[in-house]
């Protein structure tokens, strides 16, 4: 039901002139956005006890809360404590728990900013944060330092420097809007932005990441998909957590998308107490499939201050990944990352499959537990790639093809290049033959 008796309630003690057509207007759910302890009790019926409401006074002052009257209404109220969606939206006076590991900006998304709003950390692609406002403000939010903080809305100006940044990098090809939620500012707004990357040659792709899908599915409008649809190629990742977010306004926004020819993913994080269980993780990702949606990453929940209660050891993360791959269609697994603190980037975690090997077989083991063995080809004839790819047998049009640098592990692999080790900067040993 779209919409059903729980929201009409919500919606009448919002507003005495609601209506069907109020409650799926997006700029009537942002403007009716849940902020305040008071409106929180009243719309749930519950009461806190005095201390309580203190100490989340004091979390909400550090880190506000805002909730769409949409995603409030999808908390189920007999079980408030250990409901999904209550978790991922009204702040915790847990939130005050900070662990020693925490860190204000622990991706180092501010460090490797070479203009604001830009994070270049890759060669190819970087991030481009265009909005810093939010419908809902995600309680497990990476980029809590930055919520409700007025000095971090990007203006025109801003926008405008981030946008040279891009023309004037050409290794760039692929641009990714975050924020905040880029989906949040106007159609128009955003219509420019699109315009102005699309300019840029290099560009190649734009993709949007945005949580309106899941926390304000109305903001979806036949203007906006429109709108989007002229921009190809847009690519969009949403953000589902949990299978009960996927109601049927989310199902309409996901087929809006998807009907407007955009590729669909889908980024998880993984929450302790909300989807941190490998049957609630098959439940979302055979959802998110049947909705076009193809799962992305699963992240492990990052290092942000505020976030201890949240988090998971990673060996909850391989479990879940070991309980999908192979028992399930392999368009439902996410890639389970971590995002490496200090601004190394997303690092792919896996369990193991390969067990041992010698010089012509390879040993490994299945989902089932079944240990097989693979056979080396007898005769593979290697070349040595110098990366004269004139005159390599193998056929590339040279043309479609960059220059690129290798860098990392792949460089101790190539041919063509000497490097033997990879040492650490400041490493004792080769201070001390520097001063022998
Ligand atoms: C996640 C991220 C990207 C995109 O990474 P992909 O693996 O290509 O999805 C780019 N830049 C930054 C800073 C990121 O955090």
């Amino acid at each position: 039901m779209i919409f059903n008796k729980h929201q009409q309630d919500i919606a009448e003690k919002m507003d005495l002139n609601v209506s069907k057509s109020n409650w799926k207007d997006w700029k009537w759910q942002i403007k009716h956005c849940v902020k305040s302890i008071d409106l929180l009790e009243s719309l749930l019926e519950i009461k806190l006890p005095f201390e309580q409401r203190v100490l989340l006074k004091k979390t909400m002052d550090k880190f506000p809360m805002s909730i769409t009257p949409y995603y409030l209404s999808l908390i189920n109220t007999d079980d408030l404590e250990h409901d999904p969606i209550f978790r991922q939206s009204v702040a915790s006076v847990r939130e005050l728990e900070f662990s020693n590991d925490d860190m204000k900006d622990p991706l180092h998304e501010d460090k490797d900013s070479p203009v604001p709003g830009i994070t270049h950390r890759y060669p190819d692609r970087v991030l481009f944060l265009v909005s810093n406002r939010c419908a809902m403000y995600c309680r497990h939010c990476t980029r809590k330092r930055k919520v409700g903080d007025v000095d971090s809305i990007p203006g025109k100006q801003e926008i405008l420097a981030g946008i040279d940044y891009i023309r004037n990098n050409p290794e760039i090809r692929d641009v990714l809007l975050s924020g905040g939620d880029p989906l949040l500012l106007s159609t128009s707004y955003l219509d420019w932005i699109l315009t102005e990357l699309e300019k840029i040659e290099h560009v190649e792709v734009i993709r949007i990441g945005t949580r309106t899908p899941v926390v304000l599915p109305y903001r979806i409008t036949d203007a906006m998909t429109n709108m989007l649809k002229r921009h190809h190629p847009i690519w969009i990742n949403t953000h589902f957590n949990h299978p009960r977010e996927v109601t049927a306004s989310a199902r309409d926004a996901l087929t809006k998308l998807a009907n407007a020819g955009i590729p669909l993913g889908n980024q998880t994080v993984l929450l302790a107490g909300v989807n941190d269980c490998p049957r609630i993780m098959r439940s979302l990702v055979h959802k998110l499939v049947l909705n076009r949606v193809r799962p992305y990453y699963l992240y492990q929940c990052d290092l942000s201050e505020g976030l201890t209660h949240f988090r998971t050891p990673v060996g909850k993360g391989i479990e879940i990944i070991e309980s999908l791959i192979g028992h399930t269609s392999g368009f439902c697994v996410p890639t389970y990352v971590i995002d490496a603190p200090g601004g190394g980037g997303k690092i792919p975690v896996m369990p193991n499959y390969l067990i041992s090997w010698s010089t012509n077989k390879v040993i490994l083991r299945n989902y089932e537990g079944v240990i097989t063995t693979y056979k080396e080809p007898l005769s593979y004839e290697q070349t040595f790639c110098d990366r004269n790819c004139d005159e390599c047998n193998l056929q590339l049009p040279l043309e479609d093809a960059a220059e690129y640098r290798a860098v990392g592990i792949e460089k101790l692999l190539a041919d063509y290049d000497n490097t033997i080790a990879i040492v650490p900067e400041n490493n004792d040993r080769t201070e001390r033959r520097k001063a022998s």
